[in-house]
């Protein structure tokens, strides 16, 4: 892996990476101090309660990744990636400098928004255009795409670092508007960079260059897709009017919006299963993909807690401080970064001497890993809160090992899903396919966020019960996995 890294790479790639690294500081930045500074009443926050706050933690962070679908497809469409990633990270500066104002909460509503569109445009595109630079494949494809994880968990950890700090020990919005100088810089890095290294690449939409191969959609499939919205208009409203659901509380449309994307995941699936046209192998291979879009949305909504119950507990219920000075609570985030960029290249070394040996679990297995992993790192999250529910304050060193546990088992799902979904998706269906896996992350996030609504500071008794139920789901998804993990790769059809 290491003589992979080290490898040389166009200086194309190091462009991307320095964008997407500001792209990342400005997202796991904000992560870091937005749950926060909603729930504040002291420093100038907006004083929610943990329901409302976290209800919009999970709209927020999952609207960044739900976003991406529109984002890839005008720049399958419309754009081509270059200039979606270039206007993508114009968005993002605009919404933090709005950000910075401290004008109430419509401003800061405007600010989030506009940084959520600005993401959605340009992460996507700037993870395909990576895959453009090395059309062969292959290993160096996959060196490459480590490198640019690598870049991705520096810019989480100067975020998290930079804006945590700022936001916490100096001012909110100071921490918001950091991201507005890291987006410049990656802007303008972007532009000479781009316009030298990155030529040719990512200036044409794909639909225009591939528009002989794409079939247009049939009037039958469009009637079919608008039937399937009317349908869930008409599910959602009667949800609202039965009382169900409450859309017009930050819970309730934290629902719907679950609802929608369950929606969205599911029509789509059995659209291309039904009416895509695949052969027997293609069907049990998008079989596979279904099986790995659950387990990675599960996988997803635990780890998410990061930025919100283990952001709580770490704020309340964690012995923070250091000689006179009190770590920011935020920086607890941190250790998921920093395990990333210690540990990739370890787990990246090991799957390599493991397949030479011909001994590289398989994917439902690394998979089964991985949940099984998180799931234990909420068995800790029990025993600390078990200390918490006491009154007294829990060591950092139940954060430190369950983000732990966290990083090794998403080495063990992300980067191998990532690769997975190209591989197993139909040639034609794959950038939709990968939008679909960004949706996995986005209905992670809004489970995150929903439940640690859970975690008011009135109920606090309830919390090891609240991270318990976490840890069994998630082990038992884990090993009913591992149970199956022999069909499941007959599925596979030979791709490994
Ligand atoms: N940490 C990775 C990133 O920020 C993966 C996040 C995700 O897909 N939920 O890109």
């Amino acid at each position: 892996m290491s003589s992979q890294i080290s490898q040389k790479h166009p200086k194309g790639l190091y462009v991307l990476f320095f964008a997407e690294m500001w792209e990342r500081f400005s997202y796991y930045g904000m992560r870091a101090i937005l749950l926060l500074f909603l729930l504040d009443n002291i420093k100038g926050g907006m004083g929610m309660s943990a329901a409302e706050g976290t209800a919009i933690y999970g709209l927020y962070t999952a609207s960044v990744y739900l976003l991406t679908l529109p984002g890839g497809w005008l720049a399958d469409n419309i754009l081509g990636q270059k200039k979606a990633i270039w206007y993508g990270g114009i968005v993002i500066m605009l919404g933090h400098i709005i950000l910075a104002v401290p004008a109430g909460p419509a401003i800061f509503f405007l600010g989030l928004s506009t940084v959520a569109i600005g993401t959605g445009l340009l992460k996507p595109n700037i993870s395909s255009i990576v895959g453009e630079l090395y059309p062969e494949g292959g290993a160096r494809r996959d060196a490459a795409f480590s490198i640019f994880y690598m870049g991705i968990n520096l810019g989480s950890f100067l975020g998290i670092a930079i804006v945590g700090y700022l936001g916490e020990k100096v001012n909110w919005h100071m921490g918001f508007g950091a991201a507005a100088i890291g987006m410049l810089l990656g802007l303008i890095v972007f532009r000479y960079g781009s316009a030298t290294h990155l030529k040719g690449l990512g200036e044409v939409p794909s639909a225009k260059e591939a528009s002989e191969e794409v079939a247009p959609a049939s009037n039958s499939n469009k009637m079919l897709g608008y039937g399937l919205i009317a349908l869930l208009v008409v599910f959602l409203v009667v949800l609202q009017t039965t009382g169900t659901i409450n859309m017009t509380t930050a819970q309730g449309l934290a629902q719907g919006a679950g609802i929608i994307i369950v929606s969205i995941s599911a029509a789509y699936f059995l659209f291309i299963l039904i009416a895509g046209g695949l052969t027997r192998v293609e069907k049990y291979r998008v079989g596979v993909l279904i099986i790995l879009f659950l387990a990675i949305a599960l996988f997803w909504a635990g780890y998410e807690q990061a930025g919100t119950s283990l952001q709580i507990f770490a704020e309340r219920h964690t012995q923070r401080m250091i000689g006179g000075w009190e770590v920011p609570s935020s920086w607890f985030q941190n250790f998921q970064p920093t395990f990333v960029l210690i540990f990739a290249p370890v787990l990246a070394s090991l799957w390599i001497s493991l397949s030479s040996q011909n001994r590289n679990p398989s994917i439902p297995v690394k998979f089964a890993m991985g949940l099984i992993l998180l799931g234990l790192s909420f068995f800790v999250m029990v025993a600390a809160s078990n200390i918490a529910v006491k009154g007294e304050l829990a060591s950092p060193f139940f954060l430190t090992f369950t983000y732990f546990l966290h990083t090794i088992g998403e080495l063990c799902v992300s980067p191998v899903g990532l690769s997975s979904y190209t591989k197993l998706a139909p040639k034609r269906y794959v950038s939709q396919l990968m939008g679909i896996w960004f949706v996995g992350a986005s209905l992670g996030n809004l489970i995150a966020g929903l439940f640690a609504g859970g975690f008011d500071e009135s109920n606090i008794l309830q919390m090891p019960a609240l991270f318990n139920q976490v840890a069994i789901i998630t082990t038992i998804f884990g090993l009913i996995l591992l149970v199956f993990w022999k069909p499941i790769k007959g599925w596979m059809g030979g791709i490994h």
